[in-house]
């Protein structure tokens, strides 16, 4: 099965758990686009230090403006000022005009980039920030009993701990303080650790096998268990006066 087939398929099995409409045709589209550009630039991504030295060296020679060109036309989304949309799309003002083009070539990159990277193992890091491109993660997912983060914009995932679920955000272990709120099947999972009061999604069923770039859409599935976990956070609180 082909990459932009194993994402529309995994999408058209998981989307029911999500409670809102995904748009399959445009995820589709997107991902053939940065498939293209994925394997363009694929081979040399290994290369570079940083992904910021690879952008840059790409972005040198021509290349980003070229890809750019080209998903600006499939999309037939106008591109003004190439250097201003790469700009906004860097700095997330996706108001500007061109900005989701230079958005669509900078994740494909980074995507390849991050693949590059995975395969030379995967690291450890009690972060919730991607090691490689500092996007901030809301997404865990578990993989063989390892709870690990996967990362928004480049798909980069890093492992956090193992056999329990530990907090990205300041690396409390303590069981006790990290609440799961999941849902009946528990496929998917809210939570919360008291210690830093940050809440992320998880999914907890290891047979969800999805590509990284469509877990944190599927980890969005938790956003329902959201009221169960103010409730939860109100018995602790009422607790928390009582004592
Ligand atoms: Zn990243
Ligand atoms: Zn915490």
């Amino acid at each position: 099965m082909g990459r932009v087939e194993e994402l529309s398929s995994s999408l058209s099995r998981y989307a029911h758990l999500l409670g809102f409409p995904v748009n399959v045709e445009w995820v589709r589209l997107v991902e053939e686009l940065q498939e293209r550009i994925m394997e363009d630039v694929r081979g040399e991504a290994g290369g570079y230090e940083s992904l910021r030295s690879f952008v840059v060296a790409l972005e040198s020679r021509g290349y980003i403006a070229k890809a750019m060109e080209e998903v600006s036309k499939a999309l037939n989304d106008e591109v003004e000022n190439a250097e201003k949309a790469l700009k906004a799309a860097i700095t997330g003002d996706i108001e500007v005009r061109g900005a989701r083009v230079a958005l669509i070539v900078l994740q494909a990159v980074a995507r390849a980039y991050a693949e590059e990277a995975l395969k030379r193992g995967v690291t450890v890091e009690t972060s919730a920030l991607c090691p490689l491109c500092g996007a901030l993660s809301e997404t865990m997912f578990k993989e063989k009993g390892g709870y690990k983060m996967v990362c928004h914009f480049c798909s980069y995932t890093w492992l956090v701990s193992e056999g329990k679920p530990m907090c990205p955000y300041c690396g409390n272990q303590d069981e006790l303080s990290i609440a799961v709120v999941s849902d009946k099947q528990m496929r998917v999972a809210l939570m919360k650790c008291w210690n830093c009061n940050s809440t992320w999604r998880t999914i907890i069923d290891e047979t969800i096998e999805t590509p990284l770039i469509l877990k944190p859409l599927i980890a969005m599935a938790a956003e329902k268990l959201r009221p169960a976990l103010g409730e939860i956070e109100r018995l602790v609180e009422t607790r928390r006066k009582r004592s």
